[in-house]
């Protein structure tokens, strides 16, 4: 067994068009780790909080030739997609070799850059690409490594694989319990990590037209793409499994109910569960790890916690992603409590081996 604090990281993105329109002014600043957020209208009010790492990426950037957003002068300020790798990717390659599961979440309010750090866009390939690129790599030269890729999307409580073309259950997919594996969804596709930039483009475009299908926007759904690693070790009869969980949440500003009961009620029953879910599952295991008695963890409340209960139990990371703008910044203070209280809990990884069948 091994113990291990969740890593926690922050991004502040550029300002967008409606942004730069509106005149906002930033209300963050980064010094090191430590991330500083200015009320608007009070600027005695501000709030300071520390993770693991920060990353500024508001200014200081240009486009190369290949529309690749850099530093605007070489170990200038903006972080770049290697950066957010270099810490929280590589990280996750090692833990999963040596047979933890590992579990990254891209929490924050829509349009705040939680897709541009998981997925990326055009040349700038985030997170889920680049960490594909080094299964492939690696399973070249380990001959005992085989590592398959899935893709689905929450919706509405309904898992919908965005891998396989066409053919949508009525319902959605089934999320099962078997005792070894924990939860797992019933029939999804599974294919080896190869081409997966094809698949990638083929999942994001189900996702879009499921999405308009049922008359939503996919900023309220939730996109967990599945790496799942086997390694056999033939000489000892051992076999390593690890999952690994990559999670572009659904937009968090939904989160929050204006407070009244109707509102919590309607909140709690449709979109938003596996988002409130995974807030007060958060928040119990951010309890138990300050000595607080806590009598449930929520884990069986929504197909998002169902599917990552063993996933947060390993070693996982969050990625909080938030708008540098004075205009949003009750929505990027609740991102930051939520990072803060993310930030508190202390995983049990287990090794997940098991004498080859
Ligand atoms: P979300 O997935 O949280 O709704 P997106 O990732 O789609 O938001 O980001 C919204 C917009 O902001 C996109 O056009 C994206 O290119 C831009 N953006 C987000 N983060 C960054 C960043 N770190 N650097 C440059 N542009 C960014
Ligand atoms: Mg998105």
């Amino acid at each position: 067994h091994s113990k291990d604090c969740v890593k926690v990281a922050v991004r502040v993105r550029p300002f967008n068009k409606r942004e730069r329109d509106a005149g906002s002014r930033c209300v963050v600043s980064m010094v090191s780790s430590s991330i500083t957020i200015q009320d608007p209208r009070d600027s005695q009010n501000r709030r300071s909080f520390c993770f693991d790492y920060a990353y500024w990426s508001h200014s200081g950037f240009t486009r190369d030739n290949s529309g690749l957003w850099v530093p605007e002068e070489p170990g200038g300020r903006y972080a770049d997609q290697d950066s957010v790798f270099q810490d929280l990717g590589e990280g996750i390659l090692e833990n999963a070799l040596q047979g933890y599961n590992a579990t990254l979440l891209a929490y924050g309010q829509t349009g705040s850059g939680k897709s541009y750090s998981m997925v990326g866009y055009g040349p700038n390939k985030g997170l889920v690409p680049k960490l594909c690129v080094w299964w492939f790599l690696i399973e070249m030269f380990l001959m005992s490594l085989q590592v398959f890729f899935s893709m689905l999307e929450i919706y509405n409580e309904q898992v919908v694989d965005l891998l396989s073309r066409g053919s949508r259950t009525p319902g959605g997919l089934r999320v099962r319990e078997e005792q070894q594996r924990g939860f797992y969804v019933e029939g999804l596709r599974t294919v080896p990590c190869e081409s997966v930039e094809q698949l990638m483009e083929q999942g994001t475009r189900t996702r879009t037209t499921a999405a308009t299908h049922m008359n939503a926007n996919s900023s309220r759904s939730h996109m967990l793409i599945i790496l799942q690693l086997k390694q056999i070790f033939s000489k000892e009869s051992i076999t390593k499994q690890s999952n690994i969980n990559l999670v572009d949440l659904a937009g968090s500003e939904r989160q929050r109910s204006s407070g009244s009961e109707a509102d919590r009620l309607k909140e709690g029953t449709a979109i938003n569960l596996s988002l409130t879910t995974l807030g007060n599952v958060i928040s119990a295991l951010a309890d138990v790890a300050v000595g607080k008695k806590v009598v449930h963890i929520p884990y069986r409340d929504s197909v998002l916690t169902k599917l990552l209960q063993s996933a947060l139990g390993g070693n996982s990371r969050t990625i909080a992603t938030l708008s540098p703008a004075d205009i949003c910044y009750e929505e990027s203070l609740s991102t930051l409590r939520y990072a803060e209280r993310a930030k508190r809990i202390q995983n049990r990884a287990v090794v997940n081996e098991s004498p080859t069948e």
